[in-house]
């Protein structure tokens, strides 16, 4: 083994001295935005390479589809194709899957990369399959739409999806416990962004949520990690997938470190381009904890994607037809709150400013490469 270079020495004890101070992962917050330089580039994700493929279609061979079908494989649209690694190739397995995601975004039915299907595929999104174990989810999975290659709109069917078996939490259960991860020592804002995440869900159904602070003990287990965490499900950094959830009664809910999280203020209104709306992303994982998949309309907090910049929390009438048909009704909810519920931050007009007071959650990264 070579003696180690005095640079190499160097290098190591920049990082090793960095990850000391480092050792508890507590959140910066940034109460004042303005401080930031305005971000006006195009958010740059994980998935950005994907813009070069633009037009590609059938029987084309160009650098970087083998990559776009280990995305299309990890969400559900293409088997597993062990041992070989995939192809530069466009051949009918591709086709195929992007028709399939075409119909469950509702996009037109083209089979091949335009614009918008790109556009949909770069954008953020939860880490969960739309096609779990071969089981049609979403649009595609709906025998009556797949005829039409218009782009179908869906108000008054309900599209919403339950993972394969239907796994809910118990019958008779009242009240399910939540836990943070101690590692990550967050603080009361962020943990209120949660409690207002689960009482979304609360409010139109029979179900209670209640903070505890045994971790190991609490039903839905809630953590940030970052890059490998151990459950084969590693994040990507900024923007790609945002976390992901596992249906009942596993109670694993994972966020990604790395993401640019706001827990307070108007996230529309971020200087940062790679801005992410932690509430938004908090109910739709909730979801998942609940048993229910991803759905097809777009309004849903259960639609896969969200854009950087964007707030969704209000329950859309299809993700409540979904959880009641779980769970049942809240006796209380009087069926109106899917379009009244209070967007408590983007109505928060206190603060005049463009750069209204906002608050970001970042992370150590070395904390997690390093320990
Ligand atoms: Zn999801
Ligand atoms: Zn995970």
């Amino acid at each position: 083994m070579n003696k180690p270079q005095s640079h190499q020495l160097i290098i190591l004890a920049f990082f090793v001295s960095f990850s000391l101070t480092n050792l508890v992962v507590s959140a910066r917050v940034f109460p004042n935005v303005s401080s930031w330089l305005p971000d006006h580039a195009p958010p740059r994700g994980a998935w950005d390479a994907f813009r070069n493929l633009t037009g590609c279609h059938l029987g084309d061979n160009y650098d970087g589809l083998a990559n776009l079908k280990s995305y299309f494989e990890r969400f559900g649209y293409i088997s597993h194709a062990p041992p070989s690694n995939f192809s530069d190739q466009f051949d009918d397995a591709l086709e195929s899957a992007i028709k399939t995601y075409q119909k469950n975004f509702n996009l037109n039915v083209t089979g091949f990369l335009d614009d918008s299907t790109l556009q949909q595929i770069v954008l953020p999104r939860c880490g969960v399959a739309d096609i779990i174990n071969g089981t049609s989810t979403m649009n595609a999975g709906k025998q009556n739409e797949t005829a039409s290659s218009s782009k179908p709109r869906f108000h008054t069917v309900a599209h919403y999806t339950l993972f394969p078996g239907m796994p809910r939490w118990p019958e008779g259960t009242e009240e399910l416990t939540y836990a943070f991860n101690p590692g990550n020592s967050l603080s009361e804002t962020v943990k209120g962004v949660f409690a207002a995440a689960f009482a979304r869900w609360a409010e139109v159904t029979s179900l209670k949520f209640r903070e505890t602070a045994s971790y190991f003990s609490a039903d839905i287990r809630i953590g940030f990690f970052s890059g490998d965490h151990g459950d084969g499900e590693p994040f990507d950094g900024s923007l790609g997938t945002l976390a992901h959830a596992f249906s009942p009664t596993n109670g694993r809910f994972h966020l990604d470190a790395d993401e640019d999280w706001v827990v307070s203020g108007d996230v529309t209104q971020s200087a940062l381009s790679t801005a992410v709306d932690l509430e938004s992303v908090a109910v739709h994982e909730i979801g998942h904890l609940l048993g229910l998949g991803h759905s097809s309309v777009e309004e849903a907090v259960m639609f896969p994607t969200i854009s950087s910049r964007r707030k969704k929390v209000v329950l859309a009438q299809d993700d409540i037809q979904g959880i009641q048909y779980l769970y049942g009704t809240n006796p209380n909810y009087n069926g109106s709150s899917a379009t009244s519920a209070p967007e408590r931050d983007s109505s928060d007009g206190s603060n005049s400013s463009p750069w209204s007071v906002f608050t970001l959650l970042t992370f150590s990264y070395l904390y997690f490469t390093l320990l």
